[in-house]
């Protein structure tokens, strides 16, 4: 039963070309879908834990392909990261994202906070900080109004650069919060160093809570660390009224998952936001 390399050796190489290749097709369509404007954004409620009403709007990308459809970020996101296309992408999102928050204001809309996910490489490849001045510039928008989500990983590269551009966007009034909070980098140090405002609990964390001791025992030393360090926290990935209420008396300061919205469109979120109003 001698093992055949040279066959076995062709079979993974034919596959790891079909991957190249399909690949190098999504790359293409994902700089077709920049030029076409092919992306879009959702967004999704962050609630205030004890108001019930929404703070702020998590936007999300979409891609509407011509051939697949529907397109979730989890399927582009990271092709995006590793090509470079995110940085674009990511100016797109936020220009966006600042864009539909000042036309909302302008139409009567309470203020809210926006906001908008950066990827690492974003953070750390690119004028983010310039980006976000022009943004400002260009719509108007209220910076004190922009919250942007970085992942912990993102934060730990280069530290004193870290440091500079969160002063930097600090000093422009912008929120920063951790994403993903709990599932990245162990060390809390960069929570001292760091201007950061929240901190966001992972989903993953928050889908057991009411039934298993350890996530509990994980999401209330998150709420503790938050609480101490005078940090915003909030759960995202809240599915359940026990879940919600269980996060609230434990002292999240925000709420955001299925139990309350879905992402939305643009026009149902105007909506919810009406309706809310007139209660
Ligand atoms: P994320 O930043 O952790 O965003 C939350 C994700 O959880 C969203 O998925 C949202 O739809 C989903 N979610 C919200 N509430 C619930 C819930 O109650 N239950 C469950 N099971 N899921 C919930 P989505 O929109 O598919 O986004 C996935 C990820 O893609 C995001 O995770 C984020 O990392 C990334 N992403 C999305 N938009 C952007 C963007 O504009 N820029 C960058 N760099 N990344 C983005
Ligand atoms: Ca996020
Ligand atoms: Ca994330
Ligand atoms: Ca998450």
């Amino acid at each position: 039963n001698a093992k055949k390399p040279g066959i076995e050796f062709c079979f993974y190489s034919a596959q790891m070309n079909q991957k190249l290749q399909e690949r190098t097709r999504l790359e293409f369509e994902l700089w077709m879908a920049l030029e076409r404007e092919e992306f879009f954004l959702e967004y999704q409620p962050i609630m205030d834990a004890r108001t019930g009403r929404i703070a702020a709007v998590e936007a999300l990308v979409r891609w509407m392909s011509p051939e697949k459809g529907r397109v979730m970020p989890d399927s582009f996101i990271p092709l995006a990261e590793a090509t470079g296309i995110i940085v674009p992408l990511g100016e797109w999102v936020l220009k966006t994202a600042c864009t539909k928050l000042r036309q909302w204001l302008d139409a009567g809309c309470l203020p809210i906070r926006m906001s908008v996910n950066i990827s690492g490489c974003h953070f750390m490849r690119s004028e983010l900080c310039r980006m976000v001045e022009e943004a400002a510039e260009q719509t108007g928008v209220d910076l004190g109004l922009l919250e942007l989500e970085l992942t912990e990983t993102c934060l730990v590269k280069d530290v004193e650069e870290t440091a500079a551009k969160l002063w930097y966007l600090k000093g422009l009034n912008v929120s920063i919060g951790i994403d993903d909070f709990g599932t990245g980098y162990s060390s809390l140090q960069y929570l001292k160093n760091f201007p950061i405002d929240h901190l966001k609990i992972d989903r993953a964390f928050i889908k057991n809570v009411c039934e298993l001791p350890d996530e509990r025992a994980i999401v209330e030393a998150i709420i503790g660390i938050a609480k101490a360090m005078e940090l915003h926290v909030i759960a995202e990935g809240v599915e359940t009224l026990e879940q919600a209420q269980y996060l609230a008396h434990r002292g999240c300061d925000e709420l955001q998952g299925y139990y309350y919205h879905r992402p939305l469109s643009e026009e149902r979120l105007l909506e919810v936001l009406r309706e809310e109003r007139e209660r």
